[in-house]
């Protein structure tokens, strides 16, 4: 498989680093766990999004676009790597943040992903929780339209076959960094939510051959759905690059969705005690709606015994911790009431 047949800018910090989590393994006395550094992919201070933009932002580019539209979230963590994208080609940005949880605070508010977006120089409108997000982006884009310009819309996550290359690309250079130390991964785990991640990795992990399962702790979506989710855009991105739709089976799409708590970016108690040691016996800032249920979750399955001792374990960090500082309150330490 040659990748560098699809245009793609390159601006990730790359390959990120395989880690060993020593502490974190000997205290929790199960499988052998492993970082993959997502987190430092360099954008913008990094996150799993960049991977995706090296090919979304290369396609805006040759279709000529001037102005990128995204949305997500109030911290979306894509909005913000998309934004710092857009600065660095000299492109207009317009975000369209849904407020999916409510929050009023002005740390949520204004803080973390959304002060950076600012700082990048994107435009930020705000739409209600439930907006129809597409069809908010598809009326953005037709006035700009009128106005001259040419936009060029990612949808949320960058999850589509285009972002999904990122991640097929992050499948071949785990696997290599694997290979080259010898080190015999059994599971890999992360945190998923649009499904362009676990259905990059899916797709390359499969066509490699590599024997290495993807598990997706979900963030949002029920089982299911999630599920459904990853192995509809797997399919799409086969079809793009020309593969078997075979090479993906349904049963080999993981999500377990126990972890999501009463909702998305909501806090759970797995999630603060993940945070708090992946920070206090590694140094690794963790976040509240992403990586932070997906290593509560990875923690709960180690406790559980769902890993056999002996085993090597990877933990996919996405990135996120900018986030942290939309959530100050609920790790209840000293100094925050
Ligand atoms: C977007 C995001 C995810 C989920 O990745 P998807 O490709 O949307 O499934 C995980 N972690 C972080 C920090 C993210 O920003």
């Amino acid at each position: 498989m040659h990748l560098s047949r699809y245009p793609r800018l390159h601006f990730a910090h790359l390959p990120t680093p395989l880690e060993p989590l020593e502490r974190i393994s000997a205290e929790l006395g199960g499988p052998n766990l492993w970082i993959k550094r997502d987190d430092c992919t360099g954008l913008s201070s990094g996150g799993n999004k960049t991977r995706k933009l090296e090919f979304l932002m290369a396609d805006a580019v040759a279709q000529g676009a001037d102005t990128i539209i995204t949305q997500g979230a109030t911290q979306s963590n894509h909005a913000r790597q998309t934004c710092a994208a857009a600065a660095r080609l000299g492109l207009q940005c317009h975000i369209l943040l849904e407020d999916r949880t409510g929050y009023q605070d002005k740390a949520y508010v204004h803080n973390g992903n959304v002060l950076l977006d600012q700082l990048h120089g994107a435009s930020i409108s705000i739409r209600p929780a439930d907006s129809d997000m597409n069809a908010e982006m598809e009326q953005l884009a037709h006035l700009l339209r009128d106005d001259g310009r040419k936009p060029y819309v990612i949808p949320g996550g960058g999850s589509n076959e285009i972002g999904a290359l990122g991640y097929v690309n992050a499948a071949f250079e785990l696997t290599h960094q694997a290979n080259e130390r010898s080190l015999r991964i059994d599971h890999l785990v992360h945190a998923t939510g649009s499904a362009g991640t676990q259905a990059g990795l899916l797709v390359g992990m499969e066509a490699m051959n590599s024997g290495i399962p993807v598990y997706g702790v979900s963030v949002r979506a029920p089982k299911q759905k999630q599920e459904e989710n990853v192995y509809g855009l797997a399919q799409r991105t086969l079809d793009f690059m020309g593969l078997s739709p075979n090479l993906v089976a349904r049963e080999a799409v993981v999500a377990n969705s126990d972890y999501v708590g009463d909702g998305y970016g909501l806090p759970t108690n797995s999630m603060v005690e993940a945070v708090k040691m992946l920070a206090s016996y590694e140094g690794i800032l963790l976040d509240p709606v992403y990586s932070g249920k997906g290593f509560a979750g990875l923690i709960d399955l180690i406790r559980k015994g769902h890993f056999k001792q002996g085993e090597n374990v990877v933990f996919l960090h996405t990135g996120g911790s900018v986030s942290l500082f939309a959530y100050p309150k609920i790790f209840d330490l000293p100094g925050y009431i």
